[in-house]
């Protein structure tokens, strides 16, 4: 019987889904809401490319970043209705004005985050921002391949298991592809954020949910924000934005109870990248003119060009459209702890686990996704950000705080 990868080690990246040529492997939901692939018997043959094709049993290629950029998107409203500084979108628009497509994550009708591609600008904010949970590959390996056969140019765009998945399966290198990663904390499981979101409608008698933002950016960015926004059961618009401290999705997605368990063993969670750009937050920013000082609130990206088609590219599409600066890899490794080591798997995920089976989802919020207790530096940092005595104050605290 064949074993594609080990069940922890599966990052559900699906390129053997993609590549069975016999429709041998259907697509299962684990107990924890993850999905994986499932060989039907009676239709394999033994063939082992499935075996070959995972990026576990062969990696692709890495390559360490050629050039580190922080910035945003000169475009205010691309940069606020992004995650970062909107670098994602940056990258996608120059693709769509050539004719090309740009595959990435959306949320569909059900609020669940899946692959699908859009050819006109219009369409872009689809993927636009963060959606903290895994997302449905689906057959986007396929249509990437048959779009790059036309002769189409194709952004690809997903975590960097993803875009492993996506190479091996397309086996060689293509002119017209360009793929874009993310550095990534973890996917959360599918199945806890159903339950999140039917506690969610429950707790404030919403018939709908309509949008999430995972990253809204009305009061903060570097706070991480969670919106949303639906409609009562009195047909009653309903806004929402929780902070990072209070929100109960963040702060479970945060403790890391529900990541995927081949996360905490990411094999591509390093310096050396398998994509030609990659994406993500640039913390701890610093300047001195007026547009510096507000990134706390709009956002900044982190943008590695890792291979020399990512270095033309930047000349030719980003350079004009994105406020930037250059920095050493030394600098966003210390910038971004998840850009060299996945986290470590929590000593209490198994008992979040045990209870998750036997629980109420409001005890399991309750016990594992209740508010954080903040130090009191961070209570006034998030109080005065605005206010010019903020810095004074804090220095005092920090000071205290060292004796407390
Ligand atoms: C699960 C997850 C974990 C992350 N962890 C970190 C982290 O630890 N540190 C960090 O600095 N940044 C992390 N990021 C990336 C960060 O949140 C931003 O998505 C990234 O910086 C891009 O922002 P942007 O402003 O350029 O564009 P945006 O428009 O905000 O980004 C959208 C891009 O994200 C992709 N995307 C959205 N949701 C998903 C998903 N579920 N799976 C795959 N791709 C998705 C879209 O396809 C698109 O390419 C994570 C993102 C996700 C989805």
């Amino acid at each position: 019987m064949v074993v594609i990868c080990t069940h922890e080690a599966c990052t559900g990246c699906m390129a053997c889904v993609n590549v069975c040529a016999h429709k041998a492997i259907t697509i299962i939901q684990d107990e924890e809401g993850f999905e994986r692939p499932s060989i039907q018997q009676n239709k394999c043959v033994d063939c082992g490319v499935c075996q070959k094709i995972c990026p576990i049993n062969n990696p692709p290629t890495l390559t360490s970043p050629l050039q580190v950029y922080s910035g945003w998107a000169k475009n205010e409203d691309l940069r606020l209705s992004s995650s970062s500084g909107g670098a994602f979108s940056v990258l996608a628009i120059p693709v769509l004005q050539r004719g090309g497509v740009v595959f990435g994550v959306t949320l569909n009708k059900d609020m669940q985050a899946e692959h699908i591609f859009v050819e006109t600008e219009t369409d872009l904010y689809k993927l636009r921002g963060s959606k903290y949970v895994q997302s449905r590959v689906g057959d986007s390996y396929k249509q990437v391949k048959r779009i790059l056969l036309q002769g189409r140019e194709v952004l690809f765009s997903g975590t960097p298991c993803q875009i492993a998945g996506l190479r091996n399966y397309l086996h060689c290198d293509y002119d017209n592809l360009i793929t874009v990663d993310l550095i990534c904390h973890g996917v959360p499981s599918p199945k806890v954020f159903d339950d999140w979101k039917v506690w969610f409608k429950r707790s404030f008698a919403l018939k709908d949910i309509t949008k999430i933002n995972f990253r809204s950016k009305k009061t903060s960015w570097i706070f991480f924000h969670l919106a949303v926004i639906g409609c009562t059961e009195k047909d009653e618009t309903f806004e929402y934005e929780g902070k990072y401290y209070e929100d109960a999705w963040i702060r479970g997605f945060l403790r890391d109870y529900f990541l995927r368990p081949s996360c905490h063993q990411c094999k591509f969670t390093k310096i050396e990248r398998c994509s030609d750009f990659t994406i993500a937050d640039w913390w701890g920013y610093s300047g001195n003119s007026a547009q510096d000082k507000d990134y706390e609130r709009k956002g900044v990206s982190l943008l590695l060009c890792n291979t020399a088609k990512a270095n033309s590219l930047f000349v030719k599409d980003v350079m004009t459209s994105f406020e930037f600066k250059k920095h050493t890899l030394e600098e966003a490794k210390k910038t971004n702890l998840s850009l060299s080591r996945p986290f470590a798997r929590p000593s209490t995920r198994d008992a979040f686990w045990k209870d998750y089976h036997s629980m109420d989802f409001m005890d399991i919020v309750k016990k594992y996704m209740y508010p954080e207790r903040l130090k009191l530096s961070t209570r006034i940092k998030i109080k005065y950000q605005k206010n010019c005595l903020r810095d004074f104050i804090l220095k005092i605290v920090y000071r205290l705080e060292k004796y407390i």
